[in-house]
């Protein structure tokens, strides 16, 4: 999720497929909006559409794979104040554990890099990421000043740049989602996910070796870093995870923290236009994700 002031999901209909080059994930597009809204709105659908493709074509020349990943997008008045506001909400829809070829075991991945790993859908028929984005940005009562911005070269003056946000988003639907139970700290359904296993407190041990109450107490402790080491050797040490007291539902642990500097492209809000997934990128590699060799577009 990005709110401003923030940005996530569980998750007809327009179709496109997208194949950019010879190294880049095939992505197919299913748009859930009416004839007439959201998307598909007369006055600004065009523009939604080119910048939300403009921003899945930056991920998937970024990452390696084969199986079309598929998303399902769609705007919903997801509401707001003046000065806050969620612009977006997106995740995964299934999680897969022991497939062949998995680099962990009795652990859960996103599906979207389950079938990346495996080189065959694992969950056939169904979107593996689903994305809701905020209509009532573009609407005068909610972020009073400031809407969508649809363009795709970064600069969205005192708008929210669309595409920073779908970036963003995707993200989260490729896989950077914490699924430690928010009430128990349990794992999900028993095992722990590859996103959780990168998770230490600091000090007070890996995720991964702690009981539940550990790490219950981690998730609000604003103690938590991520110990994956291809993110260690491209940020120089651990990267904190945003984990305040009490927990956010929707942000705690699925963000990096706002402190860190240069900012993050998966903060909890957003902080102004970016095309760079920065540390996602080495984040991604902790998880098991291949990359495609293309530089990223940004020197951080
Ligand atoms: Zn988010």
């Amino acid at each position: 999720m990005m709110t401003t002031v923030r940005r996530h999901a569980l998750g007809a209909v327009a179709f496109l497929l997208f194949a950019a080059s010879a190294a880049a994930v095939p992505v197919t597009i299913n748009y859930l909006d009416g004839a007439s809204e959201g998307f598909n709105d007369p006055t600004l659908g065009t523009s939604r559409k080119t910048a939300f493709q403009y921003a899945v074509n930056l991920w998937a020349t970024q990452v390696h794979g084969t199986v079309p990943i598929v998303i399902e997008a769609q705007f919903n008045p997801l509401g707001g104040t003046p000065s806050a506001a969620t612009l977006g909400v997106a995740g995964f829809n299934s999680v897969l554990r022991d497939f062949t070829g998995a680099p962990v075991s009795g652990t859960w991945f996103p599906m979207p890099l389950a079938n990346q790993i495996t080189g065959a859908d694992q969950d056939p028929g169904n979107a593996d990421i689903s994305a809701i984005f905020n209509s009532d940005v573009d609407t005068p009562g909610v972020l009073s000043g400031a809407d969508f911005y649809y363009g795709t070269d970064s600069n969205p003056g005192s708008n929210i740049d669309f595409v920073t946000v779908v970036l963003h988003e995707l993200g989260h639907g490729l896989g950077f989602v914490s699924l430690v139970d928010s009430s128990t700290g349990a794992w999900f359904s028993g095992f722990p996910d590859i996103f959780g296993r990168q998770l230490t407190r600091v000090p007070g041990g890996d995720f991964d070796t702690m009981t539940n109450a550990q790490r219950l107490a981690a998730l609000t402790s604003g103690q938590v870093y991520w110990k994956g080491p291809n993110v260690v050797a491209a940020h120089g040490g651990q990267i904190q995870m945003f984990a305040p007291n009490p927990y956010q539902s929707g942000s705690s642990i699925s963000h990096w923290d706002p402190s860190n500097f240069p900012n993050l492209l998966m903060e909890p809000s957003y902080w102004g236009a970016t095309q760079s997934i920065d540390r996602t990128k080495p984040a991604f590699k902790d998880m098991g994700w291949s990359f495609s060799g293309v530089a990223d577009w940004s020197m951080y």
